[in-house]
């Protein structure tokens, strides 16, 4: 059964200088489990479509339906609750807070969550299994090398046990056996059942997923 389902999705920003059509009409179906990758060139969308698939953002039009549900007939706030239940999120550019240890980092949208610290010991397991020690956790964002961040993210992303794991160019910040490692992480995660949407320029981190889909011009091509 869809885990996510795209139904004719069009996104447009309006602009000054007149709107910007980011999607044009996109209808497509990610199965539980699936690992899927994202290929278009610079400007085609890609961004635009992970941001809608992770609630981040609403379609114009069309719809969008998460774990079942129509996410059109969500309000805000249930809209962020299914967020922070299902989808974990990890950027190019890591996007940890500066000020946080990565040992915080991770435990924060548990906080968000579970309106409480974790007392469990869930982000110490989940860093460790990452391969963040316990010395490196409590080490700030600007004390990590660009793998470690990534590994931080991921398990940040992982924190509140998402069905489904959405990579913006994960590897994107990194040198190439750095990145054959995030890749490596990320692949064993799909082999447990996660389901990973992936967005690349690079062939080579696209052929770590099974299935590619090629946007361009805000359509799938
Ligand atoms: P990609 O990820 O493939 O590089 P994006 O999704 O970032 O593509 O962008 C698709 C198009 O939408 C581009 O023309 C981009 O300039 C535009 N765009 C993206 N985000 C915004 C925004 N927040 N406001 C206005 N235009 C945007
Ligand atoms: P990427 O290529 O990974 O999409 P970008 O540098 O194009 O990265 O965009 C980074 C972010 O800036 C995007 O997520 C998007 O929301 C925003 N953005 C992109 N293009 C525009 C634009 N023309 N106007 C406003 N915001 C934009």
């Amino acid at each position: 059964s869809p885990v996510i389902e795209l139904d004719d999705v069009r996104k447009v920003y309006p602009l000054p200088a007149g709107d910007v059509v980011a999607l044009d009409g996109i209808s497509l179906s990610i199965r539980e489990g699936d690992f899927v990758a994202i290929m278009g060139p610079s400007g085609s969308g890609k961004s635009t479509l992970l941001n809608q698939i992770g609630c981040l953002d609403r379609p114009t039009s069309g719809d969008l339906f998460l774990a079942g549900k129509n996410t059109r007939e969500m309000d805000d706030r249930e809209l962020t609750n299914l967020r922070l239940s299902e989808i974990g999120y990890i950027f190019q550019k890591f996007n940890l807070i500066p000020l946080l240890t990565a040992y915080e980092n991770v435990e924060y949208p548990y906080i968000m969550k579970h309106r409480k610290n974790d007392d469990t010991g869930h982000v110490s397991n989940l860093l460790a299994l990452i391969g963040i020690d316990e010395a490196l956790a409590t080490h700030r964002p600007n004390e990590l090398s660009g793998g470690q961040q990534q590994r931080v993210a991921i398990a940040r992303a992982l924190v509140n046990d998402p069905a489904i794991l959405l990579c913006d160019e994960p590897t994107g910040n990194l040198d190439s056996r750095t990145g054959e490692q995030i890749m490596d992480v990320l692949s064993g995660l799909h082999r447990k059942g996660r389901t990973i949407i992936m967005v690349t320029h690079e062939s080579e981190i696209a052929a770590y997923a099974e299935r590619t889909i090629t946007i361009r011009d805000g359509r799938v091509a």
